[in-house]
């Protein structure tokens, strides 16, 4: 597959989309978005873009498909394989800042999160019900999204007794 390489048009457009804070291009992404917490890859994203709703991620994804830019989701970088490093440059979707915990349906037992909330506030939102979310990868900082896109686990599944 062949990648376009990101013009000044593809910013302006993306900008227009979730405002110039949240869009960041060159010398204003930080270092640390070019790699995650093992640091075996690294690369550089054109662009380095915070989501903070759903429909900003339905349009960017479109348009991204349609120009054939590479998107790479990212959430808290705690990965240890490089798979949120945008090896093909492109855009670097971070959902760290989509973090609302939307519904607690205790019939159900079934939470409904937005994809960057982190696992340390699920476990403490949860245990305040007094009920117990039991996925736990070492790592508490990092996100719901992250989390189910990698099948992140961990010791507190296993009842021992
Ligand atoms: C100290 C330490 C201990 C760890 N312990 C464990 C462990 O015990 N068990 C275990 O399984 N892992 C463990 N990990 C690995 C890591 O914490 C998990 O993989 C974690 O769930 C990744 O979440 P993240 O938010 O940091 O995702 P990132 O590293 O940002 O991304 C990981 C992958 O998920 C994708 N992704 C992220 N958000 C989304 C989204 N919203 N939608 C779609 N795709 C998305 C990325 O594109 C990438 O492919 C550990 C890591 C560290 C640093």
């Amino acid at each position: 597959m062949k990648y376009k390489k990101m013009q000044q048009a593809d910013f302006t457009f993306l900008e227009n989309l979730v405002g110039k804070e949240n869009l960041k291009i060159k010398d204003q992404i930080e270092e640390d978005l070019a790699h995650d917490e093992l640091k075996t890859v690294f690369a550089y994203p054109e662009v380095h873009i915070i989501v903070t709703d759903k429909f900003q991620i339905m349009k960017i994804m479109a348009y991204a498909n349609k120009q054939l830019i590479p998107v790479t989701v990212r959430g808290s970088g705690t990965g240890l394989v490089g798979a949120c490093v945008p090896l093909y440059g492109g855009i670097l979707l971070d959902t760290t800042k989509m973090n609302k915990i939307i519904e607690l349906d205790k019939t159900n037992l079934t939470l409904r999160v937005e994809p960057g909330v982190l696992l340390m506030e699920i476990s403490e939102y949860v245990e305040k019900e007094n009920l117990f979310y039991a996925p736990d990868p070492g790592e508490k900082s990092a996100t719901i999204g992250g989390n189910i896109a990698t099948n992140a686990g961990g010791m507190r599944a296993v009842n021992t007794e």
